[in-house]
C-alpha cells in the first residue's frame, strides 16, 4: 500500500471521515508524499501531457499575447507571473518568443508560483538563462505591487474542491472514510442548507472555494495595480451537476482513492464560478472562449507555416500533428474542452483574442 494511503487511513481513524477537499490537498500537496511534491508528472514517461509540452507554439503565442498587451498599455514596468509552471516550458517559450520585442524583457520581473520543490528545481534549470530577474513564490500572497500579467495553464484543475450529493431533498457533503484497508466514498449525515442550486436525487454538486479565493485575490490585484490574466484549463462554462474528480496514472484513468500520492488528481474547472468570483473586484473578464478560438485568433496557423519553412519533412509532420492536437474540436479534445478566460485591470486594453 502507498505510504500516503496508510497515512490518510490513520488520519481518518483518528479524526473521522475527511472531505474531498482535504483528501485532494493531501494526495497532491502532502509535503512528504504528495503527488506534486515528489515527482515530475509531465510528458510521455509521466502521467499526463499539457499544451506547452505538446508544442512550443503554445507558449510562443502566449508570449506574444503578453508583449502585445504590454505594448498597448504604454510599456510600464511589469511583473510577469505564472501559476503552477510545471517544467517551466511555457515560461521558457514565452521569454524566448518575446526577446525581440524591444524593451519588454528590460521592463519585466518574473515570478513563478510553485508549491513543489521537485518541479521548482526543474524550472530553475529550464529557465537558468532565460531572464535575469526570476524569483519563486509558493503562494500568490506576495505578488509584486505593480502592473502584472498572470498566466495559468492547467493550474486551477489541480486545486482541491468540495463535493455534495443530493439525498432525500437535501445536500450532504461527500466524505472519504475507510473500510478495512481501503478508502471509500460516503456522505455526511447532516445536510447543508443551500439556496438555489436545485438538482435531483443523486446529483453531485462541486464547489471550489480555494479556486474562487485565488481568483478573487488575482482580480483585486489586477484592479488595484493594473495588468491582465490568462487562465487556460479544461472545464465548463455554465455551472451544472456531475462528478468530475478524476485520477490519471501513466495516461490511464484510475480510481481516485486507490493510489493517493501516486496518481494525478484533477477536476474540471467551473469557469462560471471563477468569473463570478471576480465580480466585486472592479476587474473585467473576457470570454471564456475555447482554446481553439484563442490559438486561432492569436495566429497559430501563421506560426505553423513559419516553423515548417525551416523544418525537415518529419519535423513538419510533427508540427502539423501538434497543431491538430492543440486545436482538436471533439468534446474531449484540447481545442474544445479547454477554455481560456482573461481578466484585465480597469484601465487596461482588452487582451488579444477576446
Ligand atoms: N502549467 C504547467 C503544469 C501543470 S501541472 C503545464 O501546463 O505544463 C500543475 C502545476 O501546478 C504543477 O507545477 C504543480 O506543482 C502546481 N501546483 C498545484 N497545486 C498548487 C498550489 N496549490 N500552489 C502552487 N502550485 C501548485
Amino acid at each position: 500500500m502507498s505510504a500516503l494511503r496508510q497515512r490518510i487511513i490513520e488520519i481518518i481513524r483518528q479524526e473521522g471521515p475527511i472531505n474531498v477537499e482535504r483528501y485532494m490537498a493531501l494526495a497532491l500537496g502532502d509535503p512528504q508524499h504528495g503527488y506534486y511534491m515528489t515527482r515530475d508528472p509531465l510528458g510521455a514517461s509521466g502521467d499526463f501531457t499539457t499544451s506547452p509540452e505538446i508544442s512550443q507554439m503554445f507558449g510562443e503565442l502566449i508570449g506574444l499575447w503578453s508583449a502585445d498587451l504590454w505594448l498597448r498599455a504604454s510599456q510600464p514596468s511589469i511583473s510577469l507571473v505564472e501559476l503552477g509552471p510545471g517544467r517551466g516550458t511555457l515560461m521558457s517559450d514565452v521569454l524566448r518568443a518575446t526577446k525581440a520585442v524591444t524593451g519588454f524583457h528590460d521592463a519585466l520581473q518574473v515570478t513563478l508560483v510553485e508549491m513543489s520543490p521537485v518541479l521548482g528545481a526543474i524550472q530553475k534549470q529550464t529557465l537558468a538563462d532565460a531572464h535575469p530577474r526570476i524569483e519563486w513564490a509558493t503562494t500568490i500572497a506576495t505578488l509584486p505591487e505593480k502592473p502584472t500579467i498572470i498566466l495559468a495553464n492547467e493550474f486551477f484543475d489541480a486545486l482541491p474542491i468540495r463535493q455534495f450529493q443530493k439525498r432525500n431533498q437535501a445536500w450532504h457533503e461527500c466524505l472519504i472514510g475507510t473500510e478495512n484497508d481501503s478508502l471509500i466514498f460516503g456522505l455526511a449525515q447532516e445536510s447543508m442548507r443551500m439556496s438555489g442550486p436545485g438538482g435531483s436525487e443523486g446529483d453531485i454538486l462541486e464547489y471550489a472555494p480555494i479556486s474562487e479565493t485565488i481568483m478573487r485575490d488575482l482580480a483585486r490585484h489586477l484592479a488595484q495595480f493594473g495588468g491582465a490574466g490568462l487562465i487556460i484549463d479544461y472545464g465548463y462554462t455554465q455551472s451544472g451537476f456531475g462528478d468530475t474528480l478524476q485520477a490519471l496514472k501513466a495516461h490511464e484513468f484510475v480510481n481516485p482513492l486507490e493510489t493517493p500520492g501516486e496518481a494525478d488528481l484533477t477536476v474540471h474547472v467551473n469557469f462560471e464560478s471563477l468569473e463570478l468570483a471576480t465580480r466585486e473586484s472592479g476587474a473585467r473578464t473576457h470570454g471564456p472562449i475555447s482554446q481553439a478560438e484563442l490559438l486561432d485568433r492569436l495566429g497559430i496557423d501563421t506560426r505553423v507555416e513559419t516553423l515548417i519553412r525551416k523544418a525537415s519533412p518529419q519535423q513538419a509532420n510533427d508540427i502539423r500533428k501538434a497543431r491538430e492536437r492543440l486545436m482538436e474540436p471533439t468534446s474531449t479534445g484540447m481545442g474544445h474542452l479547454f477554455k481560456a478566460l482573461a481578466i484585465s485591470g480597469k484601465e487596461w486594453p482588452t487582451p488579444a483574442g477576446f
